[in-house]
């Protein structure tokens, strides 16, 4: 059936683009605790997807997600050579209305969910019309990381850093409570950037340089807490993830002590010390008593890593396998450490991933543990706007259904939500190339999403079927 439906579903002209360095959907080693054999009854989302996941939208979005699918299956070249050429010309092209109108119409209706107040509330809306529980809300423009800080005076700091904190507040005033904002720190202006740089969790002296950050976190974090909002922080390259992990860690020590989590580190699977810091950063919130707040992604960085061999996992295998296992734990509730006075840790999971197996495998355990009354982490899977979107209709689907039964075996407990950028057509335009960029990258991925938009669109037009 499974493979059935994608023969059928590929058109010709999602072809894979380029050479993969791995091989997508590949299934996780033998050590994984997820090869077991109860996994093997339940379908997977793929084979779930038969039944029209696609059915509730409009076919303005099924024509315009397809049309920015397509784009992202031009050959390398030509792709490359665009988004080059986007980059180089961005000012033109923000300013030109020639230009400008057919990205706003296309990638940026499907990347990014507005730009003011109220455009930004209707999409909102319209994600939750559909299923999605919510929404992690950020605002898009980024700052250059060019090496500027050495020319920059402290005014121009001090208002770089007041300007990061007051569209993080702006962001939180957009959403409702218990959705999430996502918190980049590099985007703190160019004296935070250094400052993350220098720091060193072993020299203390280094810790002062990163005080005005914190206090502006803290600021956040506050405003957050009033609004029942939580505050999901993204995790960077590894330049800057140390003080990332510092300055996050503070907060959620300092948030996250009334049992649930209001602060959330990112963990990114593909760095081979990823679990490790996990556990470790698990048993220092169960020492210090308060909930962990953990997002679970493979990581974005791969290509701009200095020291890729060293950190990053060999192969793309040894990243699913590090994924799931780390999934595994979590679920599970396994201790971190064997010592006799462990405490237990609790933590809030975010599962940011496009990865169908590791969804379904997630789905698996989550329900196989609820339905013999074995303890469970509360689960929220994640997916970034405009990608995946046949993951987070058919997870919305379901928990919807469970929950109209009543069921809290796969549902009440489990929620999904949207990863969305706001901003102006400027400010969106590195993330839009961005996300062009990873469809063509996710190749096979993009093809099952177009598959099924084909498909959805076949339906509606031979009705009479
Ligand atoms: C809601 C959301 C939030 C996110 N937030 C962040 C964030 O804060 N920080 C961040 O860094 N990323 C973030 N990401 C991106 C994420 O890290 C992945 O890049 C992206 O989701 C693709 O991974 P995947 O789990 O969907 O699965 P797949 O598409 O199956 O996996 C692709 C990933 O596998 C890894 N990989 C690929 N080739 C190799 C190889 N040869 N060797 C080792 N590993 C390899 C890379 O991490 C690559 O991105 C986020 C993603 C989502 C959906």
């Amino acid at each position: 059936m499974r493979s059935r439906l994608i023969t059928r579903a590929k058109p010709s002209v999602f072809r894979v683009p380029r050479a993969q360095s791995y091989a997508p959907f590949t299934t996780t080693q033998a050590t994984s605790p997820f090869r077991r054999k109860e996994d093997a009854t339940l379908p997977s989302i793929q084979d779930r997807t038969q039944d029209r996941v696609f059915k509730d939208l409009p076919l303005s979005d099924l024509a315009r997600t397809l049309s920015v699918l397509s784009v992202a299956a031009l050959p390398t070249p030509l792709l490359s050579a665009i988004i080059g050429f986007v980059r180089r010309h961005s000012g033109l092209i923000v300013s030109s209305r020639i230009l400008s109108w057919p990205i706003k119409k296309t990638f940026y209706k499907v990347f990014c969910v507005g730009e003011t107040r109220s455009e930004i509330a209707a999409n909102i809306a319209t994600l939750r019309s559909r299923g999605i529980n919510g929404v992690a809300l950020s605002f898009a423009r980024e700052a250059k990381l060019d090496g500027s800080a050495a020319n920059s005076n402290s005014g121009a700091e001090d208002k770089a850093l007041s300007s990061w904190v007051a569209s993080n507040i702006e962001t939180i005033s957009q959403v409702s409570s218990n959705d999430y904002i996502a918190v980049k720190f590099t985007g703190a202006g160019a004296a935070s950037v250094k400052a993350m740089q220098d720091f060193n969790f072993t020299d203390s002296t280094k810790f002062d340089g990163l005080k005005a950050l914190k206090d502006g976190m803290f600021e956040i974090c506050d405003f957050a807490k009033q609004r029942g909002v939580k505050v999901m922080v993204d995790a960077e390259s590894s330049l800057h993830q140390p003080a990332i992990d510092y300055l996050t860690l503070e907060a959620m020590a300092a948030f996250n002590t009334q049992g649930s989590a209001l602060v959330f580190n990112t963990y990114q699977m593909y760095l081979k010390a990823s679990l490790d810091n996990l556990k470790s950063h698990l048993q220092i919130a169960s020492t210090k008593g308060y909930t962990m707040g953990i997002k679970l992604v493979r990581g974005a960085y791969i290509y701009v890593e200095p020291n890729r061999a060293g950190i990053i996992h060999d192969t793309k295998p040894a990243t699913d396998t590090a994924y799931d296992d780390a999934v595994d734990m979590l679920i599970r509730g396994t201790p971190v450490s064997s010592t006799p006075d462990a405490k237990p840790w609790s933590a809030e999971v975010m599962l940011a991933t496009h990865n169908t197996q590791s969804v379904d495998k997630a789905m698996s355990l989550y329900r196989q543990r609820n339905h013999i009354g074995q303890p469970v982490q509360k689960l929220v899977f994640a997916q970034l706007m405009g990608m995946a979107d046949e993951i987070s209709m058919k997870l919305a689907r379901e928990i919807k259904a469970a929950k109209a039964e009543g069921k809290s075996a796969s549902g009440s407990d489990v929620s999904v939500y949207k990863y969305s950028v706001w901003g102006s057509l400027e400010d969106c335009l590195l993330y839009m190339l961005r996300r062009a960029e990873e469809n063509q990258d996710a190749a096979t991925r993009s093809r099952v999403t177009a598959g099924l938009m084909l498909k959805e669109i076949g339906n509606r037009i031979a009705f009479w079927r």
